[in-house]
């Protein structure tokens, strides 16, 4: 038998937003792989062996996989939202490259909803115009390159998304990311603040970037600060199709 490996994506939160090409990949899983409450999404089977680890065990996790699948085993990475937005698919290629046995290897990369569509979409449209995503964590990078991203994206126009606006280990980067686009954009761009999108404790905040404070977000929280025409339209926030020339 062969085997193979799948890196899928669970979506916000909501059941009814996994795919279900993701859900026959779940059914014909041997393995499923993931960090612990990803893991805890999935519902427990005869033959399905769960292997939750530590949020910090990627690379490991991503070895482990690819170990099954050469053993035959069907081994499903489970991610939250989507695979390839900050998540296992490019830890699992980062693995690969050190093994050259296995790139001939069954691999598919199966999409989710992103966090940052989720809240988009329960938000109205801010990102109704170009727009960015930026990973607030400075786990993989110099916060040095975080800061400078932040401020090309806010000169370049971009609306914003910001995954990982806070992490325990520096619980202070959302306030200086705030102060950085305080100092970049006028103090009535709106910022949204949306938290645990698509479960019982979603909560969706839209204010000036003035009255914004860093408690406002915590590790469950996607902020989206919009372009200098987004608006508030009703209770809906939304992007413009057209930029003024
Ligand atoms: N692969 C995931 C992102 C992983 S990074 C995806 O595509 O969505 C983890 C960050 O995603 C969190 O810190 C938060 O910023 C965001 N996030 C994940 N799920 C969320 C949800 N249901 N609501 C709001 N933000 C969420």
């Amino acid at each position: 038998m062969s085997g193979w490996v799948r890196v899928a994506g669970l979506g916000p939160g909501d059941a009814a937003l996994v795919t279900p090409e993701v859900t026959a990949a779940l059914a014909e899983a041997t393995d499923v792989l993931g960090y612990v409450p990803y893991v805890g999404r999935v519902a427990p089977r005869a033959g399905l062996v769960l292997h939750p680890s530590d949020n910090r065990e990627e690379i490991a996790r991503a070895h482990h996989a690819i170990d099954l699948a050469l053993a035959g085993r069907r081994a499903v990475i489970v991610s939250s939202g989507d695979p390839g937005v900050f998540a296992m698919a490019a830890a699992l290629f980062e693995a690969l490259e050190a093994r050259p046995e296995a790139q001939a290897l069954d691999i598919r990369i199966l999409p989710g909803i992103t966090a940052m569509l989720a809240a988009a979409a329960r938000a109205g449209a801010p990102l109704g115009h170009d727009f960015c995503a930026i990973n607030l964590s400075d786990n993989l990078k110099p916060w040095s390159e975080v800061e400078r991203r932040l401020r090309h994206a806010a000169r370049g126009g971009f609306a914003m998304a910001f995954y990982n606006p806070r992490s325990r280990a520096r619980p202070d980067g959302f306030a200086r990311a705030l102060a950085i686009l305080r100092e970049e954009c006028e103090p009535a761009r709106l910022i949204l603040f949306a938290r645990a999108v698509s479960t019982p404790d979603e909560e969706l905040q839209t204010l000036p970037l003035s009255d914004a404070t860093p408690d406002m977000a915590d590790m469950r929280t996607l902020v989206i600060v919009g372009n200098e025409d987004t608006r508030q339209v009703g209770r809906w926030l939304y992007s413009p199709r057209k930029v003024a020339p």
